[in-house]
């Protein structure tokens, strides 16, 4: 019988979530996390000019589900944050997602106010469409508006992000950023908008510390633990394992890539000091063609914090990669990259996870899925507690 009841491969929100809730009902818990912090992808520190850096791009908390902020508030205080990105269209900065007030920044006023009507008449005010909706519509005006969001905002800024066009790409994807028939000109509507008072990595390090988890840096989970689909086992350090194992991580990796490698995409942050201020707001996107903005977006942590009368900023060029393990720039998966193909290949490992006992799949990469941080966090409190009740 091994000390642990639960190993966890990954410390980002899905692993430390987990890990709490079943260390909080008397379970024994090691994490195994490959990198030498915790917190996954929403690791963030004190940077040399004094930013509050997100390591792997921007993460702004934003939430309407009162579970995952009563269980995040254990382990931080907060402070109000509402995200606004501007988007660089035709040489001027508006407002994404794309809406009224953006409307009356790029059409000349007699057409803008046209359009608007024409809008507010047929959605209603404080809607949201999304782009490819918008497109069905026969309305000429509405039409012509949509034709231009979809070439403005989404056409290149997608084919950068994905390697795939709109079209290809699931619609729930570009559905995450819909036209706004409203001046609300924040990138979210969520009715929680706030981040931890000090950041993500210190409420991470609360979450974890409890007297039931043990989290070792630096260990690549696979090294220690195996699965067998053909035997239906786990083994730990050579030994069957007879307790749970949840892996977070890529789950084509998990089983040696025998099916196949998954999909997925990564990004590469040029981050950079500055003089001053760099940006109006915390992000600007880019969704020009690749050649006129090879990035998709540039973020400016200050503006995520009190700044006020800091002489230097810290910048993050996002540039979207390929993934690849062995890439040097793109070697960290952030996202799965949701084709038809894509979903099969990923179900057909899943039947693989399915024939072993004690396994179970956590999180964006584990399940393929495009969580944001509350819904993971929601996701993994509910995992634990119906896992608590098997
Ligand atoms: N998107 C776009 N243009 C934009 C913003 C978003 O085409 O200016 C599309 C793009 O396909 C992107 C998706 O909408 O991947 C979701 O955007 P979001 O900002 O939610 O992406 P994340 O912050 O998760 O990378």
């Amino acid at each position: 019988m091994s000390r642990y009841d639960v190993i966890i491969a990954g410390a980002g929100y899905a692993g430390s979530t987990a890990a709490r809730v079943l260390a909080e009902n008397g379970k024994k818990v090691l994490i195994l996390e490959k990198r030498d912090h915790i917190g996954g992808n929403a690791y963030d520190y004190i940077d040399q000019n004094q930013v509050r850096r997100h390591e792997y791009g921007p993460h702004l908390f934003h939430t309407s589900s009162k579970k995952a902020v009563e269980f995040l508030s254990r382990f931080t205080d907060w402070y109000p944050y509402e995200h606004r990105v501007l988007g660089y269209i035709e040489g001027k900065l508006v407002p994404i997602p794309f809406n009224l007030t953006s409307i009356e920044e790029i059409f000349e006023p007699e057409k803008a106010e046209h359009l608007k009507q024409v809008l507010i008449d047929t959605y209603g005010m404080e809607t949201k469409v999304p782009i490819l909706k918008l497109r069905e519509n026969d309305d000429p005006d509405i039409r012509e508006l949509a034709e231009f969001i979809y070439e403005h905002v989404f056409k290149y800024y997608t084919m950068k992000q994905w390697g795939y066009t709109v079209e290809e790409i699931d619609p729930a994807v570009t559905g995450r950023v819909p036209v706004h028939v409203s001046f609300d000109d924040r990138y979210f509507q969520d009715s929680f908008q706030q981040m931890p008072e000090e950041g993500f990595t210190p409420m991470f390090e609360k979450m974890l510390d409890h007297e039931n988890i043990e989290v070792r840096l630096g260990v690549n989970a696979l090294d220690h633990v195996h699965v067998s689909a053909e035997k239906g086992e786990i083994t730990f350090e050579g030994e069957v394992f007879d307790g749970i194992f949840i892996y977070t991580g890529i789950v084509d990796e998990l089983f040696g890539y025998c099916l196949g490698e998954l999909p997925y995409r990564s990004l590469w942050f040029d981050v950079q000091t500055q003089e001053g201020t760099f940006q109006p707001v915390g992000t600007v996107n880019y969704p020009t063609p690749e050649k006129v903005h090879p990035y998709t977006r540039i973020t400016e942590y200050k503006h995520m914090m009190a700044s006020e009368g800091m002489p230097k900023t810290t910048i993050a060029v996002e540039y979207p990669f390929v993934y690849g393990k062995d890439s040097e720039k793109g070697n960290i998966p952030y996202y799965p990259v949701f084709t038809d193909e894509s979903r099969k290949a990923y179900e057909a490992y899943v039947e693989l996870a399915d024939k072993v006992p004690g396994l179970y799949l956590l999180g964006r990469l584990a399940e393929y899925r495009y969580y944001n941080m509350d819904a993971i966090t929601e996701r993994a409190v509910s995992f634990a507690e119906e896992l608590l009740k098997k």
